[in-house]
């Protein structure tokens, strides 16, 4: 037995042909799977019910299993969820007025280790399946009813951010994998302009997300030299911040018309003077990337050893980079009082 979900349409059509059926179902199927959102092959009514046996038979169709949920006071939606063998995320819904991100997770904990994560904290157990990724979408819209086939009609599941539990490039076959099911016109067509992925820097993966996935990319950069970025984030000494902005020039030149995002994690004394931002806009300046920031209020978790910046000196460090002509906005935090935010999600869910 086979999950269905998260097989690329090219592995959909070859079971089905293996099978003895025409390449045309598959495309029915995936419109089950994918544009009604269908959680049972019984509800695939315009196939055969012999056929609807025989993929029974040889595929699973399920969601991960909600284990617990909450809702933030600002409407953040977080679940803790289930896998098949027990192994557990958490996916986060962010909605605002007329749009909403869903953050998905990669994997269950996470390798790279920053200091600052709660997720890093966690060891790495296993890597999420192509399934497993695109299923939290997949969830959060039933949750919402909003598939095509439903008639709500506002529609808030609209984007998705790669920014869970995990590291996306440390899991790219499956990433890729996931992204393109999400960004199919024939299924979900989530636009590619509405899909963020954020990677601590892994270089040599960079170029796959640009030539097979053409999504947006944010770098969580946190540091604006070497020295300090090693302190908080070890994989630095691999990857150096000079190769991660290398691959991202060779990103804009496949990507081209999107921004690339840094993200920079507001620490007090640590990284948040106006020197700081100073060093930070040289660096910019000698690589010339379309660049804009994502200023991230540091949100505490329990026993970590850092504290968030103040309001004065995150304000002041946005005003630098603005005057210096980068987009600097600072991210609002949002479902924090359910550790909802960046850099809190645990696969022992936080209730
Ligand atoms: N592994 C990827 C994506 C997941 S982390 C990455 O590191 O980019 C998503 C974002 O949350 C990253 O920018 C990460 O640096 C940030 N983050 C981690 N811990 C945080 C914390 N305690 N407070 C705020 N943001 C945090
Ligand atoms: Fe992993 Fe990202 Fe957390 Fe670093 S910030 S430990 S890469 S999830």
């Amino acid at each position: 037995m086979q999950e269905i979900i998260g097989l690329s349409k090219e592995e959909l059509i070859s079971a089905l042909c293996e099978m003895g059926e025409k390449s045309f179902r598959a495309k029915q199927i995936w419109q089950w799977l994918y544009v009604q959102g269908v959680k049972t092959f019984d509800e695939m009514t315009n196939l055969s019910k012999d056929l609807r046996a025989k993929l029974s038979e040889r595929f699973i169709l399920s969601r991960p299993k909600i284990v617990t949920e909450q809702v933030s006071s600002d409407k953040t939606h977080k679940w803790l969820l289930e896998f098949a063998d027990g192994q557990r995320i958490e996916t986060v819904f962010i909605p605002e007025d007329d749009r909403g991100a869903v953050c998905v997770s990669t994997q269950v904990g996470c390798a790279v280790g920053c200091k600052f994560c709660h997720t890093g904290s966690q060891k790495i157990t296993r890597n999420l399946t192509a399934g497993e990724i695109i299923s939290q979408f997949m969830l959060v819209k039933d949750v919402y009813g909003e598939w095509p086939s439903s008639s709500q009609e506002n529609r808030q599941v609209s984007n998705i951010v790669v920014m869970g539990m995990g590291e996306p490039l440390h899991n790219v076959d499956n990433v890729i994998k996931a992204l393109n099911i999400a960004t199919d016109q024939d299924g979900l067509a989530v636009s590619k302009r509405r899909v963020t992925l954020s990677t601590s820097g892994i270089v040599p993966n960079i170029p796959r997300i640009a030539q097979e996935t053409g999504v947006k990319l944010a770098i969580s950069l946190h540091a604006p030299n070497n020295t300090k970025r090693s302190q908080i984030m070890p994989i630095n000494q691999v990857h150096p911040i000079e190769d991660i902005l290398q691959a991202c020039q060779e990103y804009q030149k496949v990507v081209t018309s999107r921004y690339i995002t840094f993200e920079y994690l507001m620490l007090d004394g640590f990284n948040d003077t106006l020197q700081d931002a100073q060093e930070l806009v040289a660096l910019m300046k000698k690589y010339k990337i379309g660049a804009k920031f994502n200023l991230i209020p540091f949100n505490p978790w329990p026993g970590c050893g850092f504290k968030p910046s103040s309001n004065n000196h995150v304000y002041a460090f946005s005003r630098e980079l603005e005057k210096a002509g980068f987009a600097a906005p600072v991210r609002t935090a949002r479902g924090q009082d359910i550790l909802a935010a960046c850099g809190q999600l645990k696969s022992k869910g936080s209730i």
